[in-house]
């Protein structure tokens, strides 16, 4: 049996799903096909992000958040907590409460937009410029035809060779936002944003969490300040990070037993109860069929695709984790409106210079555009002007005064070139720096624009302020 669309999406994580809403609110008859099931068999769009990413993740780190704070952080407001409890079980249950309620949403927006929806394995059998014909299984089985192809199926948490995940003591993303009992001993490799994030997790729950990384600098991509800043406030809340180390073997027993070299080459070893490996992800292309239609996959596995988004077949496109760029929620959501309107003729354009990114962590880490690193290594003038939140007044109201904004601007046209916040709600604030940025504002707009007393965001006009050296409260 085959049905035809105007537009078929593979994948309904955050790239494909909004995309599909998309191309059906421009009137397309549309699909989207997706294999994600829950534990009962049940559907269970949204991807990654959704079940075993963005949304759980920032569960546990709130739900971890209340807890730390109730342990320590409420007594200098003067309330003080007795008899204080963690019942992981229920932690945890919220989170997957938090995940359906989020699958049970993109099912709604599917039914409002009437996107058909079909929860199978989508398999490429013929692509041509008549369109293409998708496998999605049945018996018989059932064949969808696309004039357009959308094509967002996604990432997996990439494995080190020598130590594959098997969920109960080296734990990828997935095992690690639902491990049982708080490990006394938590080792995590790679330390990126997922690593951190989940450490932060476990250390706030009581686990003694080390991290170790390959790279020599910590957050090495990081603006340097921001980062050196970060490095400082984990490691006075226990985490235990070293940068420039070199895994050797990782052997299971009833430990795990990490052995490896420090940055120094000296020959140490780390055991740890559970392990999770954070050491990036690799673009999920398995099952699709890539190479019976010819689809063209770079040396790494990533789709090829030109700035637009398109493949090397006409028709086909393809957005978010599986191709270029980076692997974040908000960036595959970008290109999946944009191929959905590019589809409908029209012209949009996803601006790469202005895609914030955030880590999750306490302080919250959020920035914007370039780094002085990045300025200085290209030989481009600036100036920088920044405001610690220990000088702003709802910070202190808030009794969270660690970190600072930090805005930065071209010195001859004043453009701002990138901003930097480490503190409290960064991942909000950073929005007002997208925009700016967006719109091509300079670092004077921002000062002059008028910020609600007393709130975090003065912060941001104070550091627009200090790029000349005229910050009012610092
Ligand atoms: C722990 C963690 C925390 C994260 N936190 C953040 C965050 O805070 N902010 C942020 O921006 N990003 C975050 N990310 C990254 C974010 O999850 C990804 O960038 C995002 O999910 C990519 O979206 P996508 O639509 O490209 O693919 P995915 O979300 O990976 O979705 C792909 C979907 O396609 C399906 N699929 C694959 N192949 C097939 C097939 N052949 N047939 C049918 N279906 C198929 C998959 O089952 C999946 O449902 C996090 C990731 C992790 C792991």
């Amino acid at each position: 049996m085959s049905k035809n669309f105007d537009v078929v999406v593979i994948g309904a994580g955050p790239g494909g799903y909004v995309a599909a809403i998309r191309a059906a609110q421009l009137g397309f008859s549309t699909a989207c096909v997706d294999s994600w099931k829950t534990a009962k068999g049940t559907p269970a769009p949204g991807g990654t992000c959704t079940n075993i990413g963005c949304i759980p993740s920032k569960a546990l780190l709130q739900s971890s958040e209340f807890f730390a704070h109730a342990g320590h952080g409420f007594a200098e407001h003067g309330i003080g907590v007795q008899g204080l409890q963690l019942d992981l079980a229920r932690m945890l249950a919220r989170k997957e409460k938090v995940v359906a309620q989020n699958n049970d949403g993109i099912l709604y927006l599917f039914k409002k937009n009437k996107v058909s929806f079909f929860n199978a394995t989508a398999t490429l059998r013929e692509a041509s410029a008549d369109g293409c014909r998708i496998a999605i299984g049945g018996a018989p089985e059932e064949t969808l035809i696309a004039r357009n192809l959308i094509i967002a199926t996604g990432s997996d948490a990439r494995a080190l060779p020598l130590a594959p995940f098997d969920e109960k003591q080296i734990l990828s993303n997935d095992g690690a936002l639902s491990i049982p009992e708080v490990p006394k001993r938590l080792g995590i490799i790679g330390a990126g944003v997922i690593g951190l994030e989940m450490g932060s997790v476990w250390r706030r729950l009581g686990s003694e969490v080390t991290i170790l990384e390959a790279l020599p600098a910590f957050l090495g991509t990081v603006d340097g300040q921001m980062a050196r800043e970060a490095q400082k406030q984990f490691t006075k809340q226990g985490l235990k990070i070293e940068t420039g180390v070199s895994i050797k073997a990782v052997t299971k027993g009833a430990a795990v037993t990490v052995d490896y070299q420090d940055a120094g080459a000296a020959a140490k070893q780390l055991v740890v109860d559970k392990l999770i490996v954070s050491i990036g992800r690799v673009p999920n292309t398995e099952g699709l069929g890539a190479a019976a239609v010819g689809l063209a996959l770079d040396e790494r596995g990533f789709i090829t695709v030109d700035d637009e988004c398109r493949t090397n077949l006409p028709g086909v496109w393809a957005i978010g984790d599986v191709v270029r760029g980076p692997m974040l929620a908000h960036k595959a959501e970008e290109e999946g409106v944009a191929v959905a309107e590019r589809i409908a003729g029209q012209h949009p354009h996803v601006n790469f210079n202005t895609i914030p990114w955030v880590i999750y962590t306490s302080p919250e880490i959020a920035w914007v555009g370039q780094s002085e690193e990045a300025l200085k290594a290209a030989g481009r003038a600036y100036r920088a002007g920044s405001f610690p939140f220990a000088a702003n007044g709802r910070a202190r109201a808030l009794g969270d005064t660690t970190g600072f904004a930090k805005v930065i601007a071209d010195a001859a046209t004043d453009e701002v070139l990138g901003v930097h916040i480490i503190g409290p709600s960064a991942s909000e604030l950073i929005a007002e720096a997208v925009m700016a940025m967006e719109f091509r504002a300079s670092s004077e707009d921002i000062a002059r624009i008028c910020h609600a007393h007393p709130s975090l965001s003065e912060s941001t006009k104070e550091a627009a302020l200090a790029v000349d050296k005229r910050a009012l409260n610092f």
